[in-house]
């Protein structure tokens, strides 16, 4: 299987270092509610989980909370709560977006608060060998000295002058150089705090992970993910205090980016801020929908937000459906064979996760599974391996739940058989009744050349 890393700048071969494929995938900040681009980062490095675990491999995926951080502070001091109850509700409400979205838990989903030990250990060590210096002003936060790695920035790829142009104006009382960042924070009063050697006060976002990867995976591990607004300066970060650290180079072995969701401006009608939340997308978008979306881009590229799209895909997700549900009569004593559909499925995931490709396979897969049914071909082992390739990109295949007004897939189906039978006897009157009927039940119905299309809107 072939990835692509960001630090090497292109695609080569992957195999686990060890025994286990070892992963670490930046989480959230548990300040607000998760939206469409946490489940985009999400989605893409469950389905990367489930295929490495299809190929045979097992999986140990690490994914974070950062749980005390400034905009959780600014969060709880907003609503009356403290920070721990601003975290605690919103890593509750990942867990219920992640579950609706059918994305697996990690392995382990550790929270910064929780790692403090491990956390000081770290900046004590970076301070023993040089590469980092308690606050030049007594604040009792301490910095990274980024001097003290001449392969600073090989990630991102930005040199010390863009690194100084990015900092011109910050003026830090404490810092020897403006590059310099903290790894441990001074707390002011009445925020949350923790004792160190250098007095009261909270982790810096970029060590919680370097002490995590390390707690839970150990110096080297296989796959770093995230999305690509992460690369610089949380992932640079995180690299050079990781490999300062343990001396042992590389931190990473693939460094996995994802592209970012953009929106359009005219469709913010239902945003929070500037961003729509998991909890809009699934009002009325099926996990299947979204999930396919998302996948009908490569991970790599950037991503429109586009509510008509995810109601194409809902049409896309309903053809899937009737073929895995399909039935035949087997008359023709033939079977349907879905070998070639896996391979080209197979052929597309292990080029770096090309899931527009293996979509299409298994939409090919589909559409031979219905000719098949025409012919009266047996269609078990067909329809099992298209469920099995659907699973690994997390799709169910399975009917989303009936709409408010009680109208499953199947009832919507039914009544437009009727309508279309009413046509045909030219009753008029009965099918625009069945048609103001599925209106006033949420359904669009539009007739085509090809038939009618139904949505949910
Ligand atoms: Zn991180
Ligand atoms: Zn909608």
């Amino acid at each position: 299987m072939k990835l692509y890393s960001t630090l090497t700048r292109g695609k080569r071969d992957f195999e686990p270092a060890g025994d286990a494929v070892t992963m670490y995938v930046c989480g959230i900040t548990a300040s607000n509610s998760s939206h469409v681009g946490h489940a985009l980062s999400s989605i893409v490095f469950d389905v990367l989980h489930r295929y490495l675990e299809f190929r045979g491999y097992e999986v140990r995926r690490v994914q974070n909370f950062t749980d005390v951080d400034d905009k959780i502070i600014t969060r709880a001091n907003d609503e009356g709560l403290s920070s721990e109850e601003v975290a605690e509700k919103y890593i509750e409400e990942f867990f219920k977006d992640m579950d609706d979205l059918n994305v697996q838990r990690a392995t382990v989903h550790p929270r910064a608060t929780q790692e403090i030990p491990g956390i000081l250990k770290m900046i004590q060590g970076l301070i023993e060998k040089g590469n980092a210096y308690p606050a030049t002003d007594e604040s009792g936060s301490v910095y990274f000295r980024v001097d003290s790695d001449d392969a600073y920035g090989k990630l991102s790829g930005r040199t010390v002058e863009e690194l100084l142009e990015g900092v011109r104006n910050e003026i830090e009382p404490g810092k020897e150089a403006p590059p310099d960042f903290a790894l441990w924070k001074a707390s002011r009063p009445g925020e949350p705090a923790w004792d160190s050697p250098w007095g009261q006060g909270r982790p810096g976002w970029h060590i919680e992970c370097s002490a995590m990867a390390l707690e839970y995976l150990g110096e080297t591990i296989d796959i770093h993910g995230g999305g690509l607004d992460l690369v610089f300066p949380h992932h640079e970060n995180e690299l050079t205090q990781s490999e300062s650290y343990t001396g042992n180079k590389p931190f990473a072995r693939f460094w996995m980016h994802n592209g970012l969701l953009r929106l359009d401006g005219a469709k913010m009608s239902k945003s929070l801020g500037n961003l729509v939340t998991v909890r809009d997308a699934l009002e009325g978008n099926s996990a299947d929908a979204i999930r396919m979306y998302i996948l009908t881009s490569h991970y790599r590229s950037p991503l429109l937000y586009d509510e008509d799209n995810i109601h194409t895909q809902e049409r896309a997700a309903r053809r899937l459906r009737q073929a895995a549900t399909a039935e035949s009569d087997g008359s023709s004593g033939e079977s349907v064979n879905p070998a070639p559909f896996r391979e080209r499925y197979v052929e597309a995931m292990e080029d770096d996760l090309n899931t527009p490709q293996a979509l299409a396979a298994i939409f090919d897969l589909a559409h031979e599974i219905n000719r098949g049914r025409d012919a009266g071909h047996d269609l078990t082992d067909a329809q099992a391996e298209m469920r099995s390739l659907a699973g690994v990109l997390g799709l169910t295949l399975a009917e989303p739940e009936a709409s408010e007004d009680g109208l499953s897939d199947a009832d919507v189906e039914a009544r437009l058989a009727s309508r279309t039978e009413a046509r045909t006897n030219r009753d008029f009157a009965a099918a625009d009744a069945i048609r103001d009927e599925l209106i006033e039940a949420g359904i669009a119905i539009e007739d085509g050349a090809g038939g009618t299309i139904w949505s949910r809107v």
